[in-house]
């Protein structure tokens, strides 16, 4: 996915809350944002106050929604450095197309997984030719620095590890949780779940301490830590946890994420991560003048168009 036009000035996360480290319920809302031509999502990361959790610095929940034939995800050929782009896909299919030549349509249950480092670009289509539903979340895993100017890479994980306790069916994204490992390659300590009820369920599930958490609803409503959520808001649960109560009175489904706390500043800028506004402006003029990202094939979508880099200027250096 790719964020949207009018979200111009750069996302610092000095500018954001501090990694709490202590068990917390910090409750905040996510703002609807528009991805590609049409899907409104639910932006949960960068928010405020929080603008990451671990490495985790973006998180759209896209759906559940019908669309019509030509709708759905269209998201044209657009760049990414210095992240993965991390994509969960609950219902619906979505075609993923990038400039190292990977064409890989995404089904239910499975995660895409891109890692940007230096540059690569990607559209992703919904398939234009019939109506269909869309439900996913779409996340990005910042870089750590000695690994953000990396080759690129793409990864489809078809398979993931399930365990079903208390009610619950968890799927293990990424790192390890409830006994299993995924196999996602990511390059910081993280983890993700989902965890869906089809009636009423609670269990317990453990958690590293050392990681700060957060929970979002996707579907129904749920209980986590004691805290009621629903779709569009954003739980963070800070650090210190070693477990974590989770229950819904009815079909609902849960995404709890986590990590280590990333120690170290981003900018994150329209599809970019980097540490500095030269970066950013460097990897803009390179999208601009048709450098370093390569060619997308596989989609006639129009190429996006960076935003005004006088959004950039705007911020003082060092700001
Ligand atoms: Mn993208």
């Amino acid at each position: 996915m790719s964020r949207h036009e009018d979200e111009t000035l750069p996302s610092d996360s000095h500018d954001g809350a501090e990694c709490i480290s202590k068990p917390v319920l910090e409750l905040s809302q996510a703002r609807t944002s528009i991805v590609g031509e049409a899907l409104p999502v639910r932006r949960a990361l960068p928010g405020k106050p929080r603008r990451m959790v671990g490495a985790w610095c973006f998180l759209d929940h896209a759906g559940p929604l019908d669309y019509p034939i030509g709708g759905g995800l269209t998201v044209g050929p657009h760049p990414h450095i210095g992240l993965q782009t991390f994509t969960w896909m609950i219902e619906g299919e979505v075609d993923h197309h990038d400039s190292l030549g990977n064409h890989q349509r995404i089904r239910p249950g499975q995660v895409n997984l891109m890692s940007a480092g230096h540059g690569i670009s990607h559209a992703e289509v919904s398939p234009m030719d019939r109506p269909g539903r869309v439900h996913a979340a779409q996340l990005w895993i910042a870089l750590p620095d000695g690994e953000r100017n990396r080759p690129p890479s793409f990864h489809h994980y078809p398979d993931l590890p399930r365990v079903e306790q208390g009610g619950f069916l968890f799927t293990v994204l990424v790192g390890e949780a409830l006994g299993q490992t995924a196999e996602a390659e990511v390059f910081s300590p993280l983890m993700g779940v989902d965890a869906r009820s089809e009636s009423a369920a609670g269990t317990t599930m453990s958690l590293n301490p050392d990681f700060e958490h957060a929970a979002m609803c996707l579907q129904g409503e749920a209980d986590v830590g004691g805290q009621h959520i629903i779709p569009g808001e954003l739980l963070y649960l800070g650090t210190g946890r070693n477990e974590l109560e989770i229950s819904s009175d009815a079909a609902a489904r849960i995404l709890i994420i986590g990590g280590e706390p990333f120690g170290e500043d981003i900018l994150l800028w329209w599809n970019f991560v980097a540490r500095t506004q030269e970066e950013l402006a460097a990897a803009t003029e390179d999208w601009n003048a048709g450098r370093r990202f390569g060619q997308v094939t596989g989609t006639d979508l129009p190429h996006l168009v960076a935003p005004d880099l006088a959004g950039l200027r705007l911020r003082r250096p060092g700001g």
